[in-house]
């Protein structure tokens, strides 16, 4: 987009949210971020203080707020399962009380908003790979339902906003993403395995492994949901964004084992409830529609990975969630 424009993106502090407000004041454009830290900290955007197009705000999103933007990419709200069972309450209030508080913004603001939906929306698949059109399989009442759910109930306001306020908005459904900027102990498969590999301890397979994730990494990520915010035809989404490559948790282990040289040894702990079996998105709409596909092998993601991990002191995050 040619245009400067006044751009707000909830949890900005966050592993996404940095390189979207990184790309974001780049570009030009006036960027506010408004985080409450909750699983981030300021030294993500600590490099971006300075620069006079950039501003953060301390702020939890489930309180209103009263901002002027032209656009909201609205990514607040814990994503590592560990994160988000963590104060499982607060993390549903987040996405509904968020959501109906960015599209108040957008309404009156008549702003674009983007919601960060994501790829457990579809719950643990029956269909493979998961297209946009399936419902899912999520389980109401179990642990990841505050954040499945909530993700849902989101949507659905989003879809309401658009039909009854003609709001404008858009629908990303984000399939793992990694890169430099995770939480080290946000108990993600990648943030662990990394860690463990790097400092030689046994890397934790839940289960025998076999589930399977698709992961896309995040500068490709970043691109799509950019695209999406900028299209200027009335494509609303849901769309999918994530890398189609599929692995096995275990396949993963041992790649990363090799890129790191690592002597750690792989132990099998319980799989999680609910623990989704595979995951593999159809990009297709996104080909079509945003001309946006990955670009970055997951080995490549994996080393500019690995680099980060070695160049950070693990003491400068705070502490993992009792929930690791
Ligand atoms: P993250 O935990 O690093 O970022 C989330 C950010 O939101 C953090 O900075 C956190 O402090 C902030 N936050 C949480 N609750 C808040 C609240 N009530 N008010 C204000 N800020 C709050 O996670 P991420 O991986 O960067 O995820 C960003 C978004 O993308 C999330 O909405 C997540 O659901 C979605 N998503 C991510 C992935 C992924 O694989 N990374 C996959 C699907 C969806
Ligand atoms: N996982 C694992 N060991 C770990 C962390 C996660 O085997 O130390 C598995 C987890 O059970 C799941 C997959 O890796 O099958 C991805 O987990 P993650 O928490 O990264 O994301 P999810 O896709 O489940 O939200």
């Amino acid at each position: 987009m040619a245009s400067i424009q006044r751009v707000l993106v909830t949890g900005g502090a966050g592993f996404l949210g940095s390189h979207l407000c990184e790309r974001l004041v780049e570009d030009g454009h006036d960027v506010i971020c408004l985080d409450n830290f909750f699983t981030s900290q300021k030294t993500n955007v600590q490099h971006l203080l300075g620069r006079s197009n950039f501003e953060l705000i301390r702020h939890d999103i489930t309180a209103p707020i009263w901002l002027e933007v032209d656009q909201i990419y609205n990514l607040a709200c814990p994503a590592a399962p560990g994160h988000y069972q963590y104060n499982a309450i607060k993390t549903i209030k987040t996405s509904v009380l968020g959501a109906i508080n960015v599209l108040g913004i957008a309404k009156r603001c008549h702003a674009k908003v983007l919601q960060a939906s994501t790829s457990e929306v579809y719950g643990d698949p029956e269909i493979h790979p998961q297209t946009e059109s399936y419902r899912g399989n999520v389980n109401p009442i179990g642990p990841r339902a505050c954040y499945d759910e909530g993700k849902r109930a989101a949507e659905t306001l989003f879809m309401d906003y658009y039909r009854m306020h003609k709001v404008q908005i858009g629908i990303v459904r984000i399939f793992n993403t990694y890169g430099p900027r995770m939480h080290p102990f946000d108990g993600r498969v990648i943030s662990n395995f990394i860690r463990q590999a790097l400092h030689g301890e046994d890397i934790t397979v839940f289960g025998d492994g076999s589930q399977t994730r698709s992961f896309c990494y995040r500068d490709d990520l970043i691109e799509g949901m950019m695209r999406m915010m900028n299209k200027a035809d009335d494509f609303i989404g849901p769309v999918n964004l994530g890398n189609p490559g599929e692995y096995t948790i275990r396949q993963l282990a041992e790649q990363i084992i090799n890129l790191t040289g690592s002597n750690s040894q792989l132990i099998e702990r319980p799989l999680p409830d609910d623990d989704p079996t595979r995951r593999k998105p159809d990009i297709t709409l996104a080909k079509e529609k945003l001309q946006w596909q990955p670009t970055i092998k997951l080995q490549d993601g994996l080393l500019q990975t690995i680099n980060w991990f070695r160049s950070i002191n693990l003491e400068h995050y705070r502490p993992p969630t009792p929930n690791y």
